[in-house]
C-alpha cells in the first residue's frame, strides 16, 4: 500500500471516530454516560470553537444553548439563555457593545415552598483563544468542567424525579480574564441572592495534580459550612476516586467559587488540579482521563440530589469550623507521591529539602491525630510557599 493511501485510511479512520463522537448522534438520557462527555470534550476543545474566545467564543457559547435547550431546560433571562456581560466602558446606549456572555439555564423545583430556594451548578466555557497563531483548546481547562455540567443538567432534566429546589446550570464566560462572567452573574442573578442555598463550581476534571495524584479530585470550600463538610464525608464518591479536602484559602481566588465566596453563599468547588499541559496549547482532549471525569461527574451528580432534596441546607458559618485533619493528609499524600516519584515530578536539591521539611511536619500532625491553629496556620504560609516555588 502507497503511503498516500496509508494517509488516506488514517483519514477516513479518524472521520469515522469523530462521527461516532458526534453529539447530535447522542440519545438524550438521564444516565451519566462516559462517552457522551468525552463527546462533549471532543467538540468543546475542537478548532470548530477556536479556543473559545472572541468569535470562537460566542459560537460556543450558541453550541450550548442549543444543547440546554435540546434538554427542554428552561431559559434563565425571559427567553434567553444569554446573559450579556457589558463593558464597563460602553455606552449605555449600545446595546450590543458587551465582551463576552453567561449561557444559563433553569430547572424549576417541584416542591411548593423549596422551590423559591436554588442551589447552582456552574463552569466556565471560555477559554485563552488563538494565541501565535497556535490555538488552545482548553480541554481540561475547562471543556471538563463543561462535560460535567452538560451531563448533569441532562440528567436532572431528564429524570422523572423532579428535584425539590429550582436548579440552575451556569456556564460562565471570561473566567479566564479576571473572573468576569461569574462576577456578572453574582451582582446580577437570575434568582434572588438571598435564596441561593449552595454554588458547586468545577474547574478542570479530567488530569492528575502534577501527575500523581492519579485517583484524586480535589474539593474545596467545606471549610465553611458543617452542613457540606458531613454531606462530602457522607456522600461516598465512586470507588476509584478519591476525594480530597482543602481550604480554599490555600489556592486563593483562583476560578468562579470567588465571586459566590465573598458573598458568603455556601459552595465546594471541585478540580484534579494543575499539570504541566495547563494553559499550553498542549492541553488536548486525547490527554484526559474520562473515566475519572465519569467517576468526578457521578459523585457531584449524587451531592447535587442531596441539595436540591435534602431538607436541610447548607449555612455560611463565618466563625471557623474546627481545621479538618483530611486537608493535611491530602497535601501529605501530594508531598510523599512527589518526594517519592522523582521521575514523574523532578526537584532541584534545594526544593526537595524543602518538601521533606514540610512532610516531616505534616506526619506528626497526622500523628497527632489533630490541627492545631498553629498548625494551620503553618500549612496555610507553606502552601502559599509551595505553591510560589515548587508546583
Ligand atoms: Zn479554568
Amino acid at each position: 500500500m502507497s503511503d498516500a493511501f496509508l494517509a488516506l485510511l488514517a483519514a477516513l479512520t479518524s472521520a469515522c471516530s469523530a462521527t461516532s463522537l458526534d453529539l447530535s448522534e447522542a440519545e438524550l438520557s438521564a444516565d451519566i454516560h462516559l462517552q457522551e462527555l468525552k463527546a462533549h470534550v471532543y467538540r468543546l476543545a475542537s478548532p470548530e470553537f477556536l479556543g473559545r474566545s472572541g468569535p470562537g467564543g460566542a459560537r460556543a457559547s450558541r453550541h450550548l444553548a442549543a444543547v440546554f435547550e435540546r434538554f427542554g431546560l428552561q431559559p434563565a433571562f425571559g427567553d434567553s439563555f444569554f446573559q450579556p456581560i457589558p463593558s464597563l466602558l460602553a455606552d449605555a446606549k449600545d446595546k450590543d457593545s458587551f465582551l463576552g456572555r453567561n449561557v444559563v439555564a433553569v430547572l424549576p423545583g417541584c416542591d411548593p415552598k423549596l422551590k423559591e430556594e436554588w442551589v447552582l451548578l456552574c463552569a466556565h466555557y471560555d477559554h485563552l483563544g488563538k494565541r501565535g497563531g497556535q490555538i488552545y483548546p482548553g480541554a481540561d481547562d475547562n471543556a471538563t468542567g463543561v462535560a460535567m455540567l452538560l451531563e448533569v443538567a441532562e440528567h436532572f432534566a431528564l429524570s422523572k424525579d423532579k428535584p425539590r429546589r429550582t436548579l440552575v446550570f451556569a456556564s460562565f464566560d471570561l473566567e479566564e480574564d479576571g473572573l468576569r462572567g461569574s462576577t456578572y452573574f453574582a451582582t446580577h442573578p437570575p434568582l434572588p441572592m438571598k435564596k441561593l442555598k449552595a454554588s458547586l463550581t468545577a474547574d478542570m476534571l479530567g488530569r492528575s495534580m502534577v501527575n500523581v495524584m492519579d485517583e484524586y479530585v480535589f474539593v474545596l470550600g467545606s471549610e465553611h459550612s458543617r452542613r457540606l463538610r458531613h454531606l462530602v464525608e457522607e456522600v461516598k464518591p465512586p470507588s476509584g476516586l478519591t476525594a480530597g479536602r482543602l481550604g480554599a484559602d490555600l489556592i486563593g481566588t483562583r476560578s468562579d467559587y470567588g465571586p459566590f465566596r465573598d458573598r458568603e453563599v455556601p459552595f465546594l468547588f471541585f478540580s484534579t488540579g494543575q499539570h504541566f499541559d495547563y494553559h499550553r496549547p498542549s492541553d488536548l482532549p486525547d490527554r484526559i482521563d474520562y473515566e475519572k471525569l465519569w467517576r468526578i461527574s457521578l459523585w457531584i451528580c449524587d451531592l447535587m440530589h442531596r441539595l436540591a432534596n435534602d431538607d436541610e441546607v447548607p449555612a455560611w458559618e463565618s466563625k471557623e469550623l474546627p481545621p479538618d485533619l483530611d486537608e493535611i493528609r491530602t497535601v501529605r499524600t501530594l508531598v510523599r507521591r512527589v518526594l517519592d516519584q522523582p521521575k514523574l515530578y523532578p526537584l532541584s536539591a534545594k526544593k526537595r529539602e524543602l518538601v521533606e521539611g514540610v512532610e516531616s511536619r505534616l506526619t506528626k500532625i497526622v500523628d497527632k491525630g489533630e490541627v492545631s491553629a498553629e498548625d494551620r496556620s503553618w500549612l496555610l504560609w507553606t502552601a502559599r510557599l509551595l505553591l510560589a516555588t515548587v508546583f
